[in-house]
Protein backbone atom coordinates (compact mmCIF):
# COMPACT_ATOMS: atom_id res chain seq x y z
CA UNK A 1 0.00 0.00 0.00
CA UNK A 2 1.48 3.35 -0.67
CA UNK A 3 2.03 6.01 2.11
CA UNK A 4 -0.81 7.80 1.24
CA UNK A 5 -3.14 4.89 1.37
CA UNK A 6 -1.82 3.91 4.83
CA UNK A 7 -2.80 7.43 5.92
CA UNK A 8 -6.04 7.16 4.30
CA UNK A 9 -6.98 4.04 6.14
CA UNK A 10 -5.61 5.46 9.74
CA UNK A 11 -7.44 8.41 9.29
CA UNK A 12 -10.97 6.54 8.66
CA UNK A 13 -9.71 4.42 11.61
CA UNK A 14 -9.76 7.84 13.70
CA UNK A 15 -12.98 9.60 12.18
CA UNK A 16 -15.13 6.37 10.55
CA UNK A 17 -17.39 7.57 7.52
CA UNK A 18 -15.85 10.75 7.52
CA UNK A 19 -13.30 11.57 5.11
CA UNK A 20 -13.04 12.25 1.61
CA UNK A 21 -10.09 11.79 -0.85
CA UNK A 22 -9.62 13.96 -3.20
CA UNK A 23 -12.63 15.99 -2.39
CA UNK A 24 -13.54 19.62 -4.53
CA UNK A 25 -13.57 22.11 -2.16
CA UNK A 26 -15.23 24.65 -4.69
CA UNK A 27 -18.51 23.69 -3.24
CA UNK A 28 -17.09 24.63 0.26
CA UNK A 29 -16.44 28.08 -0.27
CA UNK A 30 -18.26 31.30 -0.95
CA UNK A 31 -16.00 32.10 -3.72
CA UNK A 32 -17.16 28.42 -5.31
CA UNK A 33 -13.44 28.39 -6.81
CA UNK A 34 -10.77 25.77 -5.75
CA UNK A 35 -9.77 21.85 -6.50
CA UNK A 36 -9.47 19.22 -4.32
CA UNK A 37 -8.35 18.34 -0.85
CA UNK A 38 -5.94 15.10 -0.49
CA UNK A 39 -8.35 14.32 2.51
CA UNK A 40 -11.03 16.37 3.47
CA UNK A 41 -11.97 15.63 7.16
CA UNK A 42 -15.05 16.12 9.47
CA UNK A 43 -14.23 15.12 13.13
CA UNK A 44 -16.86 14.93 15.41
CA UNK A 45 -15.52 15.63 18.87
CA UNK A 46 -12.29 16.58 20.78
CA UNK A 47 -10.98 13.04 21.14
CA UNK A 48 -10.75 12.74 17.26
CA UNK A 49 -9.22 16.34 16.67
CA UNK A 50 -6.87 15.01 19.01
CA UNK A 51 -6.24 11.89 17.21
CA UNK A 52 -6.37 12.99 13.70
CA UNK A 53 -3.39 16.18 14.57
CA UNK A 54 -1.35 13.38 16.42
CA UNK A 55 -1.94 11.44 12.93
CA UNK A 56 -0.94 13.75 10.37
CA UNK A 57 1.75 15.17 12.98
CA UNK A 58 3.71 11.79 13.15
CA UNK A 59 3.29 11.55 9.56
CA UNK A 60 4.84 14.94 8.45
CA UNK A 61 1.70 15.64 6.97
CA UNK A 62 -0.09 19.42 6.45
CA UNK A 63 -3.42 19.99 7.39
CA UNK A 64 -5.47 22.98 7.36
CA UNK A 65 -8.93 24.39 8.76
CA UNK A 66 -11.90 25.43 7.03
CA UNK A 67 -14.54 26.84 7.70
CA UNK A 68 -17.45 28.46 5.80
CA UNK A 69 -14.98 28.97 3.02
CA UNK A 70 -15.36 32.70 3.00
CA UNK A 71 -12.11 34.29 3.22
CA UNK A 72 -9.77 31.69 1.39
CA UNK A 73 -8.78 31.23 -2.31
CA UNK A 74 -8.07 27.75 -3.07
CA UNK A 75 -5.17 26.98 -5.65
CA UNK A 76 -6.91 25.31 -9.09
CA UNK A 77 -4.79 22.03 -7.95
CA UNK A 78 -5.90 22.26 -4.64
CA UNK A 79 -4.17 21.39 -1.34
CA UNK A 80 -2.25 18.35 -0.48
CA UNK A 81 -2.61 16.82 3.70
CA UNK A 82 -6.09 17.03 5.91
CA UNK A 83 -8.35 19.30 5.40
CA UNK A 84 -10.47 19.57 8.54
CA UNK A 85 -13.98 20.66 8.46
CA UNK A 86 -15.98 21.65 11.77
CA UNK A 87 -19.71 20.52 10.89
CA UNK A 88 -22.88 20.53 12.42
CA UNK A 89 -21.41 18.69 15.64
CA UNK A 90 -19.52 22.16 16.26
CA UNK A 91 -22.60 23.79 15.79
CA UNK A 92 -23.72 25.13 18.75
CA UNK A 93 -24.96 28.37 21.83
CA UNK A 94 -25.20 27.94 25.07
CA UNK A 95 -26.17 31.52 27.41
CA UNK A 96 -25.01 31.33 31.36
CA UNK A 97 -26.56 34.04 33.18
CA UNK A 98 -24.05 36.34 34.41
CA UNK A 99 -23.96 39.26 36.61
CA UNK A 100 -26.52 41.81 36.24
CA UNK A 101 -27.82 42.17 32.32
CA UNK A 102 -24.43 40.19 31.35
CA UNK A 103 -24.92 36.92 29.55
CA UNK A 104 -22.07 34.37 28.51
CA UNK A 105 -22.41 32.30 25.74
CA UNK A 106 -20.46 28.81 24.87
CA UNK A 107 -20.37 28.70 21.30
CA UNK A 108 -19.33 25.91 19.02
CA UNK A 109 -16.54 26.92 16.39
CA UNK A 110 -18.82 25.41 13.30
CA UNK A 111 -21.47 27.76 14.68
CA UNK A 112 -22.26 29.63 11.33
CA UNK A 113 -21.82 33.69 12.54
CA UNK A 114 -26.00 33.92 11.08
CA UNK A 115 -26.93 31.53 13.72
CA UNK A 116 -25.28 33.77 16.32
CA UNK A 117 -26.64 36.99 14.95
CA UNK A 118 -30.20 35.12 14.92
CA UNK A 119 -29.89 33.26 18.34
CA UNK A 120 -28.84 37.37 19.94
CA UNK A 121 -31.97 38.71 18.07
CA UNK A 122 -34.84 35.73 19.55
CA UNK A 123 -33.10 36.14 22.97
CA UNK A 124 -32.75 39.86 23.26
CA UNK A 125 -28.97 39.93 23.67
CA UNK A 126 -26.74 42.64 22.28
CA UNK A 127 -23.80 43.12 21.00
CA UNK A 128 -23.45 40.86 17.71
CA UNK A 129 -25.32 42.86 15.79
CA UNK A 130 -22.23 43.65 13.66
CA UNK A 131 -21.66 40.09 12.43
CA UNK A 132 -24.87 40.24 10.39
CA UNK A 133 -24.51 39.63 6.88
CA UNK A 134 -20.93 38.28 7.02
CA UNK A 135 -21.20 34.97 5.98
CA UNK A 136 -18.59 32.67 7.89
CA UNK A 137 -18.47 30.32 10.93
CA UNK A 138 -17.42 31.24 14.74
CA UNK A 139 -13.73 29.29 14.55
CA UNK A 140 -13.21 31.58 11.18
CA UNK A 141 -14.42 34.93 12.62
CA UNK A 142 -12.36 34.55 15.33
CA UNK A 143 -9.33 33.63 13.01
CA UNK A 144 -9.57 36.87 11.11
CA UNK A 145 -10.52 38.49 13.99
CA UNK A 146 -13.68 39.41 11.66
CA UNK A 147 -15.53 42.54 11.79
CA UNK A 148 -17.55 45.46 10.34
CA UNK A 149 -18.09 49.21 11.53
CA UNK A 150 -15.83 49.75 13.64
CA UNK A 151 -16.77 46.39 15.94
CA UNK A 152 -14.47 43.25 16.32
CA UNK A 153 -14.81 39.58 17.31
CA UNK A 154 -12.02 41.14 19.94
CA UNK A 155 -14.36 43.11 21.53
CA UNK A 156 -16.59 40.26 22.45
CA UNK A 157 -14.38 36.99 23.38
CA UNK A 158 -14.19 36.39 26.80
CA UNK A 159 -12.19 33.11 25.68
CA UNK A 160 -11.12 30.04 23.05
CA UNK A 161 -10.33 26.31 23.51
CA UNK A 162 -8.07 25.57 20.97
CA UNK A 163 -6.19 22.20 20.32
CA UNK A 164 -2.75 22.68 18.79
CA UNK A 165 -0.80 20.88 16.48
CA UNK A 166 0.75 18.61 18.84
CA UNK A 167 -2.83 17.66 19.04
CA UNK A 168 -3.05 19.11 23.42
CA UNK A 169 -6.31 20.96 24.39
CA UNK A 170 -5.93 24.36 25.98
CA UNK A 171 -8.16 27.14 26.69
CA UNK A 172 -6.58 30.73 26.34
CA UNK A 173 -8.56 33.51 28.37
CA UNK A 174 -9.16 36.98 26.93
CA UNK A 175 -5.82 38.98 28.17
CA UNK A 176 -3.94 35.74 26.30
CA UNK A 177 -5.56 36.09 22.70
CA UNK A 178 -3.72 38.80 20.58
CA UNK A 179 -5.93 39.91 18.20
CA UNK A 180 -5.04 42.27 15.67
CA UNK A 181 -6.29 43.93 12.66
CA UNK A 182 -8.03 40.69 10.72
CA UNK A 183 -6.01 38.41 12.32
CA UNK A 184 -5.43 36.47 15.63
CA UNK A 185 -2.09 35.46 16.93
CA UNK A 186 -2.34 31.23 16.11
CA UNK A 187 0.57 28.79 16.33
CA UNK A 188 0.29 27.13 12.76
CA UNK A 189 -1.98 24.03 12.79
CA UNK A 190 -4.28 25.20 16.11
CA UNK A 191 -7.58 24.43 15.57
CA UNK A 192 -10.40 26.69 17.52
CA UNK A 193 -12.68 24.14 18.59
CA UNK A 194 -15.07 26.90 20.95
CA UNK A 195 -15.06 30.23 22.56
CA UNK A 196 -16.97 32.23 24.98
CA UNK A 197 -18.79 35.55 23.86
CA UNK A 198 -19.68 38.25 26.49
CA UNK A 199 -23.89 39.73 25.25
CA UNK A 200 -25.67 41.94 27.44
CA UNK A 201 -29.60 42.07 27.51
CA UNK A 202 -31.02 44.63 25.26
CA UNK A 203 -34.57 45.63 23.18
CA UNK A 204 -35.43 43.28 20.69
CA UNK A 205 -36.97 45.99 18.52
CA UNK A 206 -33.53 47.93 18.90
CA UNK A 207 -31.61 44.73 18.06
CA UNK A 208 -33.42 44.48 14.60
CA UNK A 209 -33.43 47.78 13.90
CA UNK A 210 -29.51 47.84 13.95
CA UNK A 211 -29.04 44.59 12.16
CA UNK A 212 -31.84 45.95 9.16
CA UNK A 213 -29.78 49.36 9.22
CA UNK A 214 -26.56 47.18 8.67
CA UNK A 215 -27.99 45.35 5.90
CA UNK A 216 -29.30 47.84 4.17
CA UNK A 217 -25.61 49.20 3.59
CA UNK A 218 -24.67 45.69 2.94
CA UNK A 219 -26.52 45.68 0.24
CA UNK A 220 -25.70 48.92 -1.00
CA UNK A 221 -22.11 48.53 -0.57
CA UNK A 222 -21.54 45.06 -1.46
CA UNK A 223 -21.98 43.02 -4.85
CA UNK A 224 -25.46 40.82 -4.25
CA UNK A 225 -25.03 37.09 -4.64
CA UNK A 226 -22.63 36.94 -7.06
CA UNK A 227 -19.88 34.44 -5.23
CA UNK A 228 -17.14 36.07 -3.79
CA UNK A 229 -14.57 36.30 -0.75
CA UNK A 230 -15.46 39.62 0.81
CA UNK A 231 -12.67 42.06 0.93
CA UNK A 232 -9.85 40.62 -1.10
CA UNK A 233 -7.02 43.20 0.25
CA UNK A 234 -6.44 44.49 3.37
CA UNK A 235 -6.71 48.27 4.23
CA UNK A 236 -3.52 49.88 4.30
CA UNK A 237 -2.76 51.69 7.53
CA UNK A 238 -5.03 55.21 7.02
CA UNK A 239 -6.74 54.56 4.24
CA UNK A 240 -9.01 51.83 2.41
CA UNK A 241 -8.04 49.08 -0.44
CA UNK A 242 -11.34 49.98 -2.17
CA UNK A 243 -11.00 53.92 -2.50
CA UNK A 244 -7.76 52.79 -3.39
CA UNK A 245 -8.43 50.52 -6.28
CA UNK A 246 -11.23 52.74 -7.23
CA UNK A 247 -8.71 55.47 -7.98
CA UNK A 248 -6.78 53.32 -9.93
CA UNK A 249 -9.68 52.52 -12.19
CA UNK A 250 -9.72 48.89 -11.65
CA UNK A 251 -13.76 48.84 -11.11
CA UNK A 252 -14.98 46.27 -13.90
CA UNK A 253 -11.86 44.73 -14.87
CA UNK A 254 -11.98 41.38 -16.08
CA UNK A 255 -9.32 37.81 -16.10
CA UNK A 256 -11.35 34.62 -17.64
CA UNK A 257 -14.57 34.35 -15.76
CA UNK A 258 -13.41 36.81 -12.60
CA UNK A 259 -14.14 40.38 -12.45
CA UNK A 260 -13.23 43.17 -9.86
CA UNK A 261 -16.86 44.24 -9.15
CA UNK A 262 -18.70 47.22 -10.06
CA UNK A 263 -20.06 47.82 -6.89
CA UNK A 264 -17.14 47.12 -4.71
CA UNK A 265 -13.58 47.63 -6.01
CA UNK A 266 -12.33 45.38 -3.06
CA UNK A 267 -14.19 42.20 -3.91
CA UNK A 268 -14.00 40.05 -7.03
CA UNK A 269 -16.85 38.12 -7.84
CA UNK A 270 -16.96 34.96 -9.94
CA UNK A 271 -19.03 35.56 -12.89
CA UNK A 272 -19.85 31.72 -13.88
CA UNK A 273 -17.07 29.26 -14.01
CA UNK A 274 -13.66 31.43 -13.07
CA UNK A 275 -10.18 29.73 -11.45
CA UNK A 276 -7.98 30.56 -8.95
CA UNK A 277 -5.76 31.42 -11.72
CA UNK A 278 -8.19 34.22 -13.28
CA UNK A 279 -8.64 35.39 -9.59
CA UNK A 280 -4.75 35.85 -8.96
CA UNK A 281 -3.69 37.02 -12.21
CA UNK A 282 -6.57 39.99 -11.54
CA UNK A 283 -5.04 40.63 -7.99
CA UNK A 284 -1.91 41.13 -9.40
CA UNK A 285 -2.68 43.12 -12.05
CA UNK A 286 -4.69 45.63 -9.46
CA UNK A 287 -1.86 45.62 -7.54
CA UNK A 288 0.36 46.61 -10.24
CA UNK A 289 -2.28 49.15 -10.58
CA UNK A 290 -2.56 50.85 -7.24
CA UNK A 291 0.97 50.40 -6.83
CA UNK A 292 1.72 52.45 -9.96
CA UNK A 293 -0.67 55.02 -9.16
CA UNK A 294 -0.18 55.56 -5.46
CA UNK A 295 2.98 53.54 -4.27
CA UNK A 296 1.17 51.42 -1.77
CA UNK A 297 1.64 48.23 -2.41
CA UNK A 298 -1.79 45.97 -1.27
CA UNK A 299 -1.26 42.70 0.95
CA UNK A 300 -3.92 40.02 0.60
CA UNK A 301 -6.72 39.21 3.20
CA UNK A 302 -7.78 36.80 1.61
CA UNK A 303 -5.65 33.40 3.26
CA UNK A 304 -4.02 31.91 -0.61
CA UNK A 305 -4.29 27.93 0.26
CA UNK A 306 -2.22 26.03 -2.70
CA UNK A 307 -1.46 29.05 -4.50
CA UNK A 308 0.53 32.17 -4.76
CA UNK A 309 0.64 35.78 -5.68
CA UNK A 310 3.30 36.84 -8.20
CA UNK A 311 5.49 39.30 -6.22
CA UNK A 312 5.79 42.16 -7.99
CA UNK A 313 8.94 42.52 -10.05
CA UNK A 314 11.66 45.10 -9.31
CA UNK A 315 12.97 47.43 -12.35
CA UNK A 316 15.41 50.19 -12.09
CA UNK A 317 14.78 50.95 -8.19
CA UNK A 318 10.82 50.99 -8.73
CA UNK A 319 8.10 48.72 -8.07
CA UNK A 320 6.40 47.95 -11.50
C1 LIG B 1 -19.88 38.63 1.02
C2 LIG B 1 -18.83 38.63 2.09
C3 LIG B 1 -18.83 39.64 3.05
C4 LIG B 1 -17.87 39.66 4.05
N1 LIG B 1 -17.90 40.66 4.98
C5 LIG B 1 -16.97 40.68 5.96
C6 LIG B 1 -16.97 41.73 6.94
O1 LIG B 1 -17.82 42.61 6.96
N2 LIG B 1 -16.02 41.70 7.90
C7 LIG B 1 -15.07 40.72 7.95
O2 LIG B 1 -14.22 40.74 8.85
N3 LIG B 1 -15.04 39.73 7.03
C8 LIG B 1 -15.96 39.68 6.05
N4 LIG B 1 -15.93 38.68 5.11
C9 LIG B 1 -14.84 37.67 5.17
C10 LIG B 1 -15.19 36.40 5.97
O3 LIG B 1 -16.58 36.15 5.96
C11 LIG B 1 -14.70 36.47 7.42
O4 LIG B 1 -13.30 36.61 7.49
C12 LIG B 1 -15.09 35.20 8.20
O5 LIG B 1 -14.87 35.40 9.55
C13 LIG B 1 -14.33 33.96 7.75
O6 LIG B 1 -14.95 32.83 8.36
P1 LIG B 1 -14.95 31.41 7.66
O7 LIG B 1 -15.57 30.45 8.62
O8 LIG B 1 -15.56 31.48 6.32
O9 LIG B 1 -13.40 31.14 7.56
P2 LIG B 1 -12.61 30.48 6.33
O10 LIG B 1 -12.70 31.38 5.17
O11 LIG B 1 -13.04 29.08 6.15
O12 LIG B 1 -11.14 30.52 6.92
C14 LIG B 1 -10.46 31.75 7.09
C15 LIG B 1 -9.22 31.50 7.93
O13 LIG B 1 -9.61 31.11 9.25
C16 LIG B 1 -9.03 29.85 9.59
N5 LIG B 1 -9.99 29.11 10.40
C17 LIG B 1 -11.29 28.85 10.10
N6 LIG B 1 -11.85 28.15 11.11
C18 LIG B 1 -10.88 27.93 12.02
C19 LIG B 1 -10.82 27.24 13.27
N7 LIG B 1 -11.88 26.63 13.79
N8 LIG B 1 -9.65 27.22 13.94
C20 LIG B 1 -8.54 27.83 13.43
N9 LIG B 1 -8.53 28.50 12.27
C21 LIG B 1 -9.69 28.55 11.58
C22 LIG B 1 -8.77 29.16 8.25
O14 LIG B 1 -7.77 28.17 8.37
C23 LIG B 1 -8.35 30.35 7.39
O15 LIG B 1 -7.00 30.68 7.61
C24 LIG B 1 -16.87 38.65 4.09
C25 LIG B 1 -16.88 37.63 3.14
C26 LIG B 1 -17.85 37.62 2.14
C27 LIG B 1 -17.84 36.51 1.13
Amino acid sequence: MSPAGKILKQLEAVCPGRVRPDEPLAPFTTWKIGGPAQWLVAPRDLEEIIALLRLMAENGRPWRILGRGSNVLIGDRGVSGAVIVLGPAWSWIKARQRSGRSVHLDIGAGTPLAEIVRFGLQNELTGMEFLVGIPGSAGGAWAMNAGSRGREMKDLTMALTLVTAGGKPLKRNRKALDFGYRRLDLEPGDVIVSGVLRAVRGVKEDIARQMQSLIRLRKKTQPGTDPSGGSVFRNPPGDSAGRLIEASGCKGLIRGEAQVSEKHANFIVNRGRARARDVLSLMALVRKKVLERSGVLLEPEVRLWGCALPSPARRSGTLS
